[in-house]
């Protein structure tokens, strides 16, 4: 990303694609948390999602200070386990970025942080059947890419870990949040809040542009 206003326009760009495309996932991610939770995550994620788009529209500034009005903005609708999760990931990630450089070391960094306030609060391991499970195989991945990558480039090259992520749940038993409880019922069925994960990473991908299906 170039200058701090490209940077604006990428988050906000990204917001509106990703509550597209969690709109058009709604049903599917519903039935993903009936499976062993209360099916309420598709909706979630919309209602988090259309209060985010809202913020991040009234807000001005850098990138990082409308990331992190849109996941304020995001717990405070969304509400569930999931909603304070994200939430905090986004505002987390927005702070770390803060009025940027927004290249890749940058943005690996702040997603790191990001990651590591999720684990703090949500005390959930990799394995544990969470959107940990698709969140830590990208940041990782992209950590791993050559830090002159452009961001765009390094983004395309780090998504398939977080589909990679997000699938592989399916053969986890839950032993965090709700679907713990009936963690055996979640075999066979991916996790919601992972799956959801993979669908805001895709966006963030078509948000910076990238050549990707
Ligand atoms: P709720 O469980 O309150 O109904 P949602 O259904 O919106 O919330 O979200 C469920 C998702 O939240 C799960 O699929 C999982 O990915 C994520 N989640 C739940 N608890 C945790 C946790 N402790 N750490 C990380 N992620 C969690
Ligand atoms: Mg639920």
């Amino acid at each position: 990303m170039g200058s701090t206003e490209i940077a604006s326009d990428i988050v906000r760009r990204w917001l509106a694609l990703a509550l597209e495309t969690i709109t058009a996932h709604e049903d599917e991610l519903g039935r993903l948390d009936a499976a062993a939770g209360d099916g309420d995550h598709g909706a979630t994620m919309v209602r988090g999602l259309r209060a985010a788009v809202a913020a991040a529209d009234k807000a001005s500034g850098s990138a990082g200070h409308l990331l992190a009005e849109a996941g304020a903005a995001f717990a405070d609708a969304s509400g569930g386990a999931s909603g304070a999760l994200v939430g905090a990931l986004l505002s987390t990630t927005g702070r770390t970025l803060g009025d940027g450089p927004y290249n890749t070391p940058a943005v690996v960094a702040a997603l790191q942080a990001g990651l590591k306030m999720v684990m703090r609060l949500g005390k959930a391991q990799p394995g544990d059947k969470t959107l940990i499970d698709a969140l830590q195989p990208f940041v990782d991945t992209l950590a791993a890419q050559p830090l002159d990558l452009p961001l765009a480039e390094a983004w395309w090259a780090a998504l398939p870990a977080a589909r990679q992520g997000a699938e592989a749940t399916s053969a986890m038993i839950a032993r965090r949040g709700r679907s713990a409880k009936l963690g055996e019922r979640s075999l066979g069925h991916a996790d919601p809040g992972a799956t959801s994960i993979f669908y805001l990473l895709q966006a963030m991908d078509d948000a910076l542009g990238t050549p990707s299906a």
